[in-house]
């Protein structure tokens, strides 16, 4: 017999079926009348699936009675209406085969609640409890939505480097990539002599696929990265880590309008897949990690989000009666304490807001007529923040050239970049969105080391 999930099982769901299953026990109970209950999960779908273990099974006692929360089984069967609540089928067994027996003294998980902190310390085993099991899936949900989104209107996917040359935000917090010997490194002249490196030159993790998306862009119209990036921002925050999953669209012949339009369309999309393909996950998150989050998620699914510009926002924010924790005036970085302020306080709705001041952002933003602020944007959401950061890009050489030189960033590194407005320059525009502030936003979950199965930080690289 073919093994089937349980997901396919509990759909089709018809009594009198001979099936095939297997996955982790989450429960036994042992019934008086000399047979016993075993919850089995594969994580295939939220709830498991209930087994009723005769014992006339010939391995019952034996086998059968030695099972405990974590052993791995398949088990063969007949599918039976259930009396029991909240389920409508269950599995008679025929035969119950033992994979792998879990000591239920030693196995780290148990059936009562555990912290998410201390579920960090087993996050090899933390996908078998229903939370991450539920985020796994959610997580899943989402990037597969994105890759459809994207196919959709015919964006290519695009792989750009891990390792590079260039720091694409000019802002530092690189990881080095080096083969030389840390402890004794090659000199010449005092200085460690990167012509000995492997790549001839210092190296590092990628902080964003952007600039090589742009050259992309600039022959094939409409692209989409979507792979890891890496920051050694020495952020302990419940919304940063060190290395996490971003997807970066860039279009050709796009100003910041249309930049701002493909970002609305896309977030809302995400929302509106999973709440079509994963309501027994979101249900759950709704009730056990956040009320209202399937309010909240379809409210935003078919809300429009609002456009304001910096200058409004610090405007409001200069108003506000709160007392910030950093102060704010024209020329400041929104923190995140005034972004929520603006988008759960101010307009309690998802804001794009646009027009930075050049001199709090990257090189590459094109420059308005102003002088001073930059075509730049950030779309913020209540609970979360920021999860996307873009800009249209400076497409006039000579006013990207006289950017790099503004931010004393070494030109020659940018040869390339600078000759793609050279040689058929046109406007762009792009974004990059955080999966992990998508996974955290559409499950509730507050801290983002949750939301992705090994989460890297300072000070954390277990697993
Ligand atoms: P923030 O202000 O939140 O640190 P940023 O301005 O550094 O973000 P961008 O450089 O614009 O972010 O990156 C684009 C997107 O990537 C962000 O909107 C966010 O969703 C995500 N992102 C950035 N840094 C991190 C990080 N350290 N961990 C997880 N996601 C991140
Ligand atoms: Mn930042």
């Amino acid at each position: 017999m073919k093994r089937s999930l349980i997901r396919y099982v509990l759909d089709r769901g018809d009594y009198g079926t001979e099936v095939r299953i297997a996955g982790w026990v989450r429960t036994r109970r042992d019934s008086k009348g000399g047979f016993s209950f075993i919850e089995v999960n594969d994580g295939s779908v939220f709830s498991g699936i209930q087994v009723i273990a005769d014992g006339e099974l010939p391995n019952y006692e034996t086998e059968i009675r030695a099972l405990s929360i974590g052993s791995a089984i398949a088990v063969d069967g007949i599918l039976v209406e259930s009396p029991g609540a909240g389920q409508k089928v269950e599995v008679r067994a025929t035969a119950v085969r033992v994979y792998g027996y879990s000591d239920p003294d030693l196995y780290p998980l148990q059936k009562k609640r555990m912290s998410f902190e201390k579920l960090r310390d087993v996050a090899h085993l933390r996908p078998r409890t229903n939370t991450f099991g539920a985020v796994a899936r959610v997580r899943n949900a989402l990037a597969y939505a994105t890759h459809r989104f994207y196919q959709e209107r015919d964006f290519l996917y695009l792989n750009t480097p891990m390792i590079t040359a260039s720091d694409a935000e000019g802002a530092g917090e690189m990881f080095q990539v080096t083969t030389l010997d840390v402890a004794a490194p090659p000199r010449r002249d005092g200085a460690v002599d990167y012509t000995q490196d492997f790549f001839g030159k210092p190296t590092y993790l990628t902080v964003s696929g952007q600039l090589e998306a742009e050259a992309y862009a600039s022959a094939l119209d409409r692209v989409y990265t979507f792979g890891p990036t890496f920051r050694a921002e020495n952020s302990n925050t419940r919304r940063h880590l060190a290395e996490f999953w971003m997807i970066e669209p860039e279009m050709a012949f796009a100003d910041l309008a249309d930049n701002a339009e493909l970002a609305e369309d896309y977030v809302r999309y995400l929302f509106r897949y999973v709440l079509e393909n994963c309501p027994d996950d979101l249900a759950f998150f709704d009730k056990w990690v956040e009320e209202g989050l399937l309010a909240r998620l379809e409210s935003i699914a078919s809300s429009d989000f609002r456009r304001i510009t910096y200058t409004e926002a610090v405007a409001l924010l200069e108003q506000a009666d709160v007392g910030f924790e950093f102060p704010v005036r024209w020329g400041t970085d929104l923190q995140s304490e005034h972004e929520r302020y603006l988008t759960e306080v101010a307009f309690s709705q998802p804001l794009i807001v646009t027009d930075y001041p050049a001199e709090i952002k990257a090189f590459y933003m094109r420059r308005n007529d102003d002088g001073r602020t930059v075509a730049a944007m950030d779309v913020l959401l209540p609970g979360v923040g920021e999860i996307i950061g873009g800009s249209q890009r400076e497409e006039r050489l000579d006013v990207l050239l006289d950017g790099i030189r503004r931010k004393g960033l070494p030109e020659d590194a940018y040869w390339w970049y600078l000759d793609l407005r050279r040689f058929g320059s046109v406007p762009h525009a792009g974004f990059g969105l955080g999966l992990e502030r998508v996974v955290q936003f559409t499950t509730g979950m507050q801290n983002i080391r949750d939301v992705i199965p090994f989460p890297r930080t300072p000070n954390s690289a277990e697993f």
